[in-house]
């Protein structure tokens, strides 16, 4: 997130009408004293939001991080995975990284060094957020495994798989009422007119 950016939240999430002194920011051009009075107030708990530039990176490892919001695109996939690294610190705990781009990031510019050529490929993944990530290393890529927290993709899979597993589900019940009925449908006809010619009917209907 850029300074001039941090600027403008920092007014508003920081309005006594709003956050006020629940949020804290951190950047270069800030003096050394206010630097660290700020990271004192996010590291004390009064402030529960820490707005700050790619200047808070590795090395700031604190287990109360919950989150990793990166507004704006990240320099490359480096810096985004070092961005995202704040979070996650204690292993009892899940860490989230969330990315708010403009749709337009996702798309190469020829000036695009590889590293953001990596980060866009990130920003595109269609299968699972880890596959470009251990691509990245050097790793065989594989998919969120189903006992670990999701990435969004996987996620989003796992629902539509449940929402068609519901609705087969809720298929089968209908048929299965569907088929009682006629059943019972074909008794009575058995019973009161002859067994043939409605169950011909009965057939003809379910086609
Ligand atoms: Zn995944």
């Amino acid at each position: 997130m850029s300074k001039s950016m941090i600027t403008t939240l920092f007014r508003t999430l920081g309005d006594p009408s709003y956050l006020g002194p629940a949020v804290a920011r951190f950047h270069a051009d800030l003096a050394e004293p206010e630097r660290v009075a700020e990271l004192d107030r996010f590291l004390g708990g009064e402030a529960r939001v820490l707005l700050a530039t790619s200047a808070i990176g590795a090395g700031f490892d604190f287990n109360h991080v919950d989150a990793v919001i990166h507004l704006e695109s990240a320099y490359g996939l480096t810096d985004f995975m070092q961005e995202s690294g704040r979070t996650g610190r204690d292993p009892r705990r899940s860490g989230w990284s969330f990315c708010l781009v403009k749709p337009s990031e996702r798309n190469p510019r020829s000036n695009d060094s590889t590293d953001r050529l990596e980060f866009r490929k990130y920003l595109n993944e269609q299968i699972c957020r880890r596959r470009p990530i251990l691509l990245n290393f050097g790793e065989v890529p594989r998919s969120c495994d189903p006992s670990w927290q999701l990435c969004d993709l996987c996620l989003r899979q796992k629902t539509q798989q449940d929402l068609v597993r519901q609705a087969v589900k809720q298929s089968y019940q209908e048929s299965t009422t569907e088929l009682e009925f006629l059943a019972r449908a074909t008794e009575f006809f058995t019973d009161s007119v002859g067994p043939l010619v409605m169950l011909q009917s009965m057939c003809l209907n379910m086609i």
